[in-house]
């Protein structure tokens, strides 16, 4: 299972590394393998500041709509707001892929549809592919 990582605003570092540490904590939870952090361009306005991205490949026992529940709780604890879609965020926390399951439901899609179309995800999918 793969988790996706993003942040904009204020200490991106920092924010990436609380929502590593709040999913290293939910229960019946491990992350097994992380890839580089990448900087990259915004993907709605130009006027936003860039990215840090990270992804991390999970073992969990939590059901996807469970975990996407806890990913939105941890997105909230570090700040983010709700704007529009690809506003700047704190932090951003995507599920990218849940082993085979493919889903679509009103809030939740998987595996994840950006996946072809941001070049960083699938670099990063390929370094944890090493990993594994
Ligand atoms: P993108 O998903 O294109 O990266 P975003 O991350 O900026 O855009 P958000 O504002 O974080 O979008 O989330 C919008 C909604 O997307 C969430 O409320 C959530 O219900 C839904 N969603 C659907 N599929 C997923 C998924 N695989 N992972 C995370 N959220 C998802
Ligand atoms: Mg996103
Ligand atoms: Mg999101």
């Amino acid at each position: 299972m793969f988790i996706a990582l993003g942040s904009n605003i204020g200490n991106r570092d920092e924010h990436l590394a609380s929502g590593r540490a709040a999913i290293a904590a939910l229960n019946d939870t491990f992350i097994v393998a992380a890839s580089d952090v990448d900087e990259t361009e915004p993907l709605g306005s130009r006027q936003q500041e860039k990215y840090l991205n990270q992804m991390l490949a999970v073992r969990t026992q939590l059901q996807p709509a469970q975990l996407l529940d806890e990913l939105q709780r941890i997105e909230l604890a570090n700040g983010r707001t709700r704007g529009e879609r690809w506003a700047s965020r704190t932090l951003d926390l995507d599920i990218v892929a849940y082993g085979d399951v493919v889903l679509r439901t009103d809030r939740l899609t998987l595996p994840h549809p950006a996946i072809e179309a941001r070049d960083f995800w699938v670099r990063e999918l390929a370094q944890l592919q090493e990993q594994l």
